[in-house]
């Protein structure tokens, strides 16, 4: 079937165009997508700096509802609603029996390569050109392919611009917090970046019982952002040093950091933050590529710790169902944390907004 999408031929290059969509295949669905997250991820694969590279058609945060079924599907049947999960896990590799399905030895061949998991994508371009699909899910467009296990029952009562931002921005923060993290009740946090992973974060913090929680970024707005969810203070990074500022505000360091950044200038100071024994988890993606140094000093003479978090450490199945259900207990405000809706033609202007602070979390919707 011919769809619309948001497809980058070539890195640095976003159109809105027509493109071919396959059916499902075995144990594959179709889904009528109704709403699309717009991450940061999709905005560094966009420019080629991960490890998908373009042709491609992005998204691979969101929500919609069954419109068919590949042979084998067991689990679905067309009209249910959906949120997608782009962590297709095969549940019995060695990685996925240890309880670590979101670094299933799967993914990194298949899905992180834009493919489906038999390694082709069922989109192609109207000419037959090879596109791949970002994350096994393409959710930018009115309809996507994903696997099976890239699905998820969404509750009647979830909408779908929530639904779709729960499978990416809000496990990977509340997930590095509760997962990752385990963070105490009482405790004290600092979360550096305000997008939409740094203030799902503070969302955990807030699940968690920290008692105070301190949000750093450059930009005014999103500082603003970072008050309606949560943040008990915050630090402008552009107006004072961050370290000295988060340990004078919490008397010597938080127990707790969470960078959503992940630049070679953020990693070093969420360690440095850190109180004597605490934690600095890095979550974002921007160094992903370069090295970082770290002095092993900070860690060894003051017990701290230094951990990774992709994804919020989700076991799909289990966690995104449990984050459904503490947004209709009205324990995590998702709400709040999505501050515009685009038509998929002005996905370029949703980028432009994440880029410039001017969205918690941005979301396309589908009619
Ligand atoms: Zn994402
Ligand atoms: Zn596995």
């Amino acid at each position: 079937m011919r769809i619309r999408a948001a497809y980058v031929p070539r890195a640095n290059t976003l159109t809105v165009n027509t493109v071919e969509l396959e059916p499902p295949q075995e144990a594959e669905l179709l889904i009528r997508m109704k709403a699309a997250g717009v991450c940061h991820s999709d905005l560094h694969t966009l420019k080629g700096e991960l490890r998908t590279k373009p042709p491609l058609v992005l998204g691979h945060e969101g929500a919609g509802i069954v419109e068919a079924l590949g042979p084998g599907v067991t689990r679905f049947q067309p009209g249910d609603r959906v949120l997608i999960n782009w962590l297709p896990s095969c549940h019995v590799c060695p990685t996925c029996q240890a309880g670590h399905e979101n670094i299933c030895e799967r993914l990194f061949n298949t899905t992180f390569m834009g493919t489906m998991l038999d390694g082709a994508s069922r989109l192609h371009g109207l000419n037959g050109e090879y596109i791949k699909q970002y994350l096994s899910s393409a959710t930018m467009a009115e309809y996507a392919v994903v696997p099976e296990d890239g699905a998820i029952h969404l509750h009647d009562d979830v909408p779908f611009d929530v639904g779709a931002i729960i499978g990416c921005a809000v496990i990977t923060g509340v997930g590095a917090v509760i997962n990752t993290a385990k963070v105490i009740p009482g405790s004290r946090a600092a979360v550096i970046g305000c997008g939409g992973i740094g203030l799902s974060a503070m969302q955990g913090c807030v699940l968690a019982g920290c008692a105070e929680i301190i949000a750093v970024d450059v930009l005014e707005e999103k500082l603003a952002f970072a008050q309606r969810m949560g943040a008990t203070a915050t630090v402008n990074a552009r107006a004072e040093d961050p370290v000295k500022a988060l340990k004078r505000l919490t008397d010597g360091g938080p127990e707790y950091i969470f960078d959503s950044v992940g630049s070679a200038q953020t990693i070093p100071q969420a360690l440095n933050a850190a109180g004597p024994a605490g934690t600095a988890t890095i979550i974002g993606l921007h160094a992903a590529l370069e090295e970082v140094p770290v002095a092993p000093g900070q860690l060894i003479y003051q017990n701290k710790r230094l951990l990774g978090s992709f994804a919020g450490e989700m076991t799909p199945l289990h966690d995104l169902p449990r984050l459904q259900k503490l947004y209709l207990a009205g324990r995590l405000e998702l709400d709040k944390l999505i501050t515009r809706h685009y038509p998929l033609d002005d996905v370029a202007q949703a980028f432009e907004d994440m880029e410039n602070g001017k969205v918690a979390r941005g979301v396309l919707i589908f009619d």
